[in-house]
């Protein structure tokens, strides 16, 4: 005979799948010696029948009769008795939590006659009669299926009859006239009288409980949780204790520490004199469970004992409820307390301490995702906010300020102390430095890997991107969302964490670097085998990478050290230059530039290796827009006054012509640029060396790598390698000065992952630019693929997660481990890492790791992020 049942004693906490979360719990306590009222679990295989053939599978009741036998003999008391009844609870409880989805049913077994009889028994005529009108009106509401309305008027027009404004202002009497009522009600909806026989409202009562599996509320909540349709819910049938029975009665919850901080002490709350849903229904202020110390001092001690057992066997946080019963406590459920990021952080590494769980448990147990809301400021969950639009959550934390339009004004008002958001239609380099005085950057357009997204990343800062509901003026400086328009100089608040853009200012809660989030890492860095570089262009990025745990950096771009007032007009002019004299004194003029931020980022980083990648962007990116220019010739020549200055700009407007491309992705940039215009990293290679050796004779460690970007024929790494080399050499020999150095590619074009072999006879490591990567490998633009098609990708079941987020380990993978397998082999202690933006990704570091890259790089603040998700990583077992 299969078995349906399973009274608590016979279950353990491994069982949830056959009888549920609570279920298994419930035994679990049993066994544990816990004060559990008896019950028994119907199993959740049971309401996998009922499902499929609306019966009860045919020897179940039998069970539950047997059961319930059981129960009466080790209660004392027989169901439906008239001197002596056993009152139960039927609760539903899934295998895995779905909090308030389904039914429960109090106080089952009431009739006029049982009433009586525990009305004789506890001398308490109105807490009988409130379990009585309780349980009609949770029998006819969620089995007679009458909408709950229709009571809930009862009792109102009963309290307006007796003037009072509370049910606990109800007496006796009066709830006897409600369960009147009630009953009258019954009959009126169903056309039947309500079930006086206990063993009737038992079947029912589980019928419903199983049929509630398939309500519409828990089928939504099933789908936006990814929960499987086909678990069914288990049904826990309980012998009913009283928290209404006076002023040694109380129902309550509580956490074994605190869920908010994470602090080891009891947490929760508890009402006197009530029933569990009185807490959940809000109308009475429950007491601070520390309050019961005084008022029931020695349940309290009890508890505090229990939830310290509780806490100890199942080796985390629980989330218990209770009930006292005229001064003796019961536990009616425990589970896996939630917890926000800092909790979990202070409570894994606190129950290591303690010794009830080990460092890798404790590792484990924080999700990598979970701490990057600590790094970050977060709005305040409590406040209330307006959200006007949703974009993409490209960069994390929240911040608020004015809104400005242009990078100008976002520095101006920065200067005089305002803090600003700086809201564009996308950026662009020239927008850097508008970036860096805001407190954040919403864009209309592009995605993950948008320049937008890509520096604010970098800096810190939270970005929402791609936010297409938001319409932007940049002539009148303003923007619309909807129908609300939002000016200059109004206040937003933005969600980089969530891609929410609020109106106003939302409060924010500051992120804090504490000591136990410092021993998590550290922790996990015993753990980890990759390394967690980061990608920074400038001191400061390198100093707080440093701090965050960087262990080197895998990528500086070099064209951002263009940018600024002093270089960029120098920039502007070595492109413009018609020879190669011309471009080589304005290069010279760059050069002590670039070498001084070099020198600072090798002090920085004294003794870790520094990746410095040479330019990369296409030329024209370093000039102003072709529409801009033209419409300043236009108003130069129409207005006729300064002919010098319209030569000046027609100029600018034939070179921007001249170096106008079609894709220009796809165009002169990477070490193309080096090749056509040697000169160019000609420089950037002798400001490095001359930055090197100058470090090295202060006494500083300076290891820099040299990478040569877009490489996609072996032949353009060989002879750039060659030149460059010899700068190098030639600056060493000059400053006497021996220089730990490496020059490798970068692997961001498919042909060469396919060449990777070849490719490796000259590089002495590899970096994996999977942004660029993944945009040849599926032939879709980074800059453009966010905005148009890609997230209608994702929300037709295409794509399931967006391949410039999380690393498309099928396709880009693949020519991954392609590329690692052929370079090792030509080169066995090839160093190879990503710095792409998946550097960053938890799931993607975790290909890395079986990849068996040395290295993940990513923007300063989610390094800590990759510290845990390499030892994540480490410790899956494959
Ligand atoms: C890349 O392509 O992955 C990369 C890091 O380079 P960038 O984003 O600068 O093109
Ligand atoms: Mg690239």
């Amino acid at each position: 005979m299969k078995k349906w049942v399973y009274r608590f004693h016979e279950g353990n906490a491994s069982m949830k799948a056959l009888l549920g979360g609570k279920g298994a719990n419930l035994a679990e306590m049993t066994r544990l010696g816990l004060p559990v009222p008896p019950g028994f679990t119907i199993t959740t295989q049971a309401c996998r029948f009922f499902q499929e053939t609306k019966k009860f599978p045919s020897d179940m009741e039998k069970q539950v009769l047997s059961a319930l036998k059981a129960l009466e003999q080790s209660t004392g008391k027989k169901f439906g008795d008239v001197k002596n009844p056993l009152l139960l609870s039927v609760r539903s409880g899934a295998p895995i939590s779905m909090p308030g989805m389904m039914d429960t049913i109090l106080n089952l077994g009431l009739n006029q006659k049982t009433l009586k009889g525990l009305t004789a028994l506890t001398g308490n005529k109105r807490f009988c009669q409130d379990a009585y009108r309780r349980f009609i009106q949770m029998f006819g509401k969620i089995v007679l299926k009458i909408p709950a309305e229709k009571f809930e008027k009862i009792i109102e027009e009963k309290k307006k009859e007796r003037k009072v404004k509370l049910d606990t202002e109800l007496d006796a009497k009066d709830l006897a006239q409600i369960a009147r009522k009630f009953k009258k009600l019954v009959k009126k909806e169903t056309g039947k009288e309500f079930p006086v026989d206990p063993y009737q409202q038992l079947r029912r009562a589980i019928k419903a409980v199983f049929a509630s599996w398939n309500t519409k509320r828990a089928v939504e909540y099933r789908r936006f949780h990814k929960i499987a349709d086909d678990l069914g819910t288990a049904v826990n049938i309980q012998t009913m204790v009283f928290g209404n029975m006076g002023k040694t009665s109380a129902t309550g919850v509580a956490f074994t520490r605190d869920p908010r901080s994470g602090e080891r002490r009891l947490f929760g709350e508890y009402l006197l004199n009530a029933q569990g849903e009185d807490v959940v229904a809000g109308i009475r202020t429950p007491n601070k469970i520390a309050d019961m110390a005084q008022q029931l001092p020695q349940v309290y001690k009890q508890l505090v004992k229990i939830c310290q057992k509780l806490e100890k066997h199942y080796r985390d946080v629980q989330d218990v409820e209770f009930t006292i019963e005229n001064g003796k406590l019961w536990m009616l459920q425990t589970r896996t307390g939630k917890r926000t990021a800092a909790a979990a952080v202070k409570i894994a590494v606190d129950l290591c301490q303690e010794g009830i769980i080990t460092k890798k448990e404790a590792v484990k147990r924080i999700k990598p995702q979970q701490i990057e809301q600590l790094l970050h400021p977060t709005i305040d969950l409590k406040a209330k906010i307006k959200v006007i639009a949703k974009g993409i959550n490209a960069s994390p934390g929240a911040a608020s300020g004015q809104v400005v339009f242009d990078a100008e004004t976002a520095k101006s008002w920065s200067e005089v102390g305002k803090k600003v958001i700086l809201v564009r239609p996308e950026t662009n380099p020239d927008d850097v430095p508008g970036m860096l005085s805001s407190q954040g950057v919403l864009t209309a357009r592009g995605g993950m890997t948008s320049h937008a997204a890509v520096v604010a990343r970098g800096l810190g800062k939270p970005c929402v991107a791609g936010c297409e509901g938001i319409k932007i003026d940049l002539i009148r400086k303003k923007f619309k969302a909807g129908n609300i328009e939002v000016k200059q100089g109004d206040i937003i608040s933005i969600n980089g964490s969530t891609g929410e853009v609020i109106l106003g200012k939302a409060p924010l809660i500051e992120p804090m670097m504490t000591k136990e989030f410092k021993t998590i890492l550290s922790w996990a860095d015993e753990i980890r085998r990759l390394g967690v570089w980061a990608n920074a262009d400038n001191p400061k990025d390198a100093k707080r990478a440093r701090e965050l745990g960087a262990e080197g950096i895998g990528l500086c771009r070099t064209e951002h050290m263009f940018f600024g007032p002093k270089r960029r007009p120098l920039v502007q002019k070595m492109i413009m230059s018609k020879t190669v004299e011309e471009r080589e004194k304005y290069l010279a003029k760059l050069l002590p530039f670039q070498r001084k931020d070099f020198e600072e980022i090798f002090k920085v980083m004294n003794g870790l290796p520094v990746i410095i990648r040479l330019i990369d962007p296409p030329m024209h990116e370093f000039l102003p827009r072709f529409a801009d220019v033209l419409a300043e010739v236009v108003e130069l020549r129409c207005k006729g006054k300064n002919p010098r200055a319209l030569k000046q700009k027609e100029k600018l407007l034939s070179t921007i012509e001249s170096l106008s491309e079609t894709n220009p992705m796809l165009g002169l940039r990477g070490c193309r640029t080096g090749i056509i215009y040697p000169e160019i990293s000609q420089m950037q290679v002798r400001a490095i060396f001359e930055a090197a050796c100058r470090m090295s004779k202060k006494g500083v460690k300076v290891k820099p790598e040299v990478m040569i970007p877009l490489v996609s024929h072996v032949n353009e790494l060989k002879i750039e390698r060659k030149r460059l080399e010899e700068i190098a050499k030639k600056v060493m020999e000059k400053h006497k000065v021996k220089i730990d150095y490496k020059f490798g590619t970068m692997i961001e074009v498919p042909r060469a992952a396919l060449t990777a072999d070849r490719i490796a006879k000259y590089a002495q490591f590899f970096s994996f630019g999977t942004n660029d990567l993944t945009q040849m490998t599926f032939g879709i633009s980074r800059d453009d693929a966010e905005g148009k098609f890609l997230f209608p990708y994702i929300e037709k079941g295409l794509l399931t997660k967006n391949p410039f987020e999380t690393l498309d380990t099928e396709g880009v993978g693949k020519l991954i481990e392609m590329a690692v397998a052929k370079g090792r082999l030509v080169r066995s202690n090839l160093e190879i890492g990503i710095c792409g933006e998946h550097g960053g990704d938890p799931q993607s570091i975790a290909f890395c790791h079986k990849a068996h890259l040395s290295y993940v790089s990513c923007s300063p603040f989610r390094v800590p992020v990759a510290r845990l998700a390499a030892a994540h990583a480490a410790l899956t077992k494959s």
